[in-house]
């Protein structure tokens, strides 16, 4: 079959929720059994958004292949349940280096490069890369319509749009329409205005997504189908939801698999979400509840984490268990606070970060929970921070810390190795000279795990798992026998690097290198998450 294309654009603002509305349409396409993939294109110049403040961009996402991603990616590969690579995120700055490099090496033959043909070329072939072999690829346009950086993607897609053929392509507009308190009404203005505006640009949406607080109705679906010259059946509402995962359920509720189906001539769809049904049922309202503190510096950011914060609602799920998290501010946490303000949770998490900012506090929540016996996860900083700690207080090794830290430590228990296998089985030699972009351990590696460890136990009773990185510093081998003979067991290993750490007489104590939230998906929650709720349930 050739590959159709679903194009989806957003119009009125952003963060309306486009990319879980283009994963909600793939996770419906995908139930009615086709082959479906999901392509984010985001019109910022960065290459890739690996050296974005998590305050600018929120959450940096890894593939398995080791590209760092718009968080968006992780809405997919968590709604669709597959892993994705490279080829599905791009940006306007990966877009130019490839044509520049390209124009440097004389394969335009002396032509002019220009953004039409050049860079629009570039997108359509990117586009069609991501579609390959599949029945459906869904391409969503990152920013708002009347961006000025988004217009190439939108000529982009108009073109390829004309050269596939009606059958072969659909576009969708996703706008907000708001409700207004005064008049006490749904407004549908905005999104005549945005439809408009891809009009004169030579797109004509058949379908519109409207996002709103409240639902539109038979009679304002009816006159924005005829004010927007969509078909009726293709006015979707997305309405506030308690949970994103009920957002495919909404919109097949409103018949949208059939009128993806008219426009693309699919033939009769029906998806089977029952499963999926069943689980958002337990996200939405579940038989038990517990609480627990989620210890970081950017507490106020909670978009940097999206990825653990879903992890934590799919192992919710999986136990019937709404996991509430209590944001605590690392830089708030101090020994004389660190009980009064953890002591109410049933764990604790330390999660990923990078810089000195807010250490000390990790430290001293690492410390509580070690000597109370508290269900603990520590993922990549929090593991690195959970093995400083023991080191100064169990070792007596006073000036343990890591050289991210402290460039020139003199007991570096997490060091900067200088070498390593990247996910392609290259390896990679790390330059020291930028700090930035391209110098991370990045994307899935396997890991050992010790046999009857805690960590294995999780992946039931598993010996090889694989998990994905980003980092730059690792535990140092040195301290591994002090470490060991003192009570905190190295439980993986991949290429004779520390990957994780226990301490086999606690109840749950367990640091990883790796970030098991990119892999824990709403149906199959990551094991290591859900082995640290259970932990935390079970107190
Ligand atoms: N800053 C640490 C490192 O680079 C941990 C990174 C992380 O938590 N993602 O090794």
């Amino acid at each position: 079959m050739q590959t159709k294309y679903i194009f989806v654009t957003g119009g009125v603002l952003s963060s309306l929720g486009k990319g879980i509305a283009a994963a909600s349409i793939a996770t419906l396409l995908k139930s009615a059994g086709l082959k479906v993939s999901i392509l984010k294109c985001d019109p910022y110049i960065n290459v890739d958004p690996g050296t974005m403040s998590p305050l600018e961009h929120g959450e940096v996402f890894v593939t398995d292949d080791g590209a760092e991603t718009d968080l968006d990616l992780g809405h997919y590969e968590r709604f669709l349940g597959e892993n994705l690579s490279q080829l599905n995120n791009f940006t306007t700055g990966r877009v130019y280096s490839s044509v520049i490099e390209k124009e440097r090496r004389g394969d335009y033959l002396g032509k002019t490069i220009q953004v039409i043909p050049h860079i629009t070329g570039e997108i359509i072939s990117r586009i069609k890369d991501a579609g390959e072999g599949k029945d459906i690829l869904i391409v969503e346009i990152g920013g708002t319509v009347g961006d000025i950086e988004g217009l190439p993607f939108l000529e982009s897609i108009r073109m390829l749009g004309g050269e596939l053929g009606h059958e072969n392509a659909m576009f969708i507009h996703l706008t907000l329409v708001p409700y207004i308190k005064a008049a006490g009404e749904l407004k549908t203005k905005p999104t005549q205005h945005s439809v408009g505006e891809l009009r004169r640009i030579g797109i004509i949406p058949d379908m519109l997504i409207c996002r709103s607080e409240q639902s539109l109705g038979r009679e304002l679906k009816d006159k924005l189908a005829a004010s927007c010259g969509v078909a009726k059946n293709c006015v979707i509402e997305s309405c506030d939801q308690p949970s994103i995962y009920q957002v495919p359920l909404s919109f097949e509720a409103q018949g949208i698999l059939d009128a993806i189906s008219g426009k693309l001539a699919l033939g009769e769809l029906r998806a089977d979400m029952s499963e999926w049904n069943e689980l958002v049922k337990r996200v939405v309202a579940p038989a038990h509840e517990i609480t627990i503190a989620f210890v970081g510096k950017y507490t106020d950011l909670k978009e940097s984490y999206k990825s653990l914060t879903e992890a934590l609602i799919h192992a919710g799920a999986a136990t019937d268990t709404r996991v509430n998290l209590k944001w605590v501010d690392s830089e708030k946490l101090e020994p004389n606070t660190a009980e009064s303000m953890l002591k109410d949770c049933a764990g604790i998490l330390v999660a990923g970060g990078f810089g000195l900012r807010g250490v000390s506090g990790m430290m001293e929540a690492a410390k509580y929970v070690r000597t109370t016996n508290t269900p603990y996860l520590g993922i990549c900083l929090g593991m690195q921070i959970a093995l400083i700690e023991f080191a100064r207080s169990v070792l007596g090794i006073k000036d343990a810390s890591s050289a991210e830290f402290d460039k020139s430590c003199s007991e570096p228990v997490i060091y900067l190795i200088d070498s390593f296998i990247d996910a392609s089985g290259a390896k990679q030699i790390r330059t020291h000279v930028s700090p930035l972009g391209g110098t991370m351990r990045l994307g899935g590696y396997e890991c050992h795990c010790a046999p009857g460890s805690l960590l294995s136990k999780c992946y039931g009773g598993a010996n090889l798992i694989k998990e994905r990185h980003r980092h730059r510093y690792e535990a140092n081998p040195l301290y591994r026998e002090r470490l060991e003979n003192a009570g905190m067991k190295i439980s993986g290993e991949s290429d004779g690097l520390i990957e994780a750490a226990e301490i086999p007489e606690h109840k749950f104590f367990l640091g990883v290198q790796f970030h098991p939230e990119f892999t824990s998906r709403l149906k199959e929650p990551n094991p290591a998450i859900l082995g640290f709720i259970k932990a935390c349930c079970a107190r």
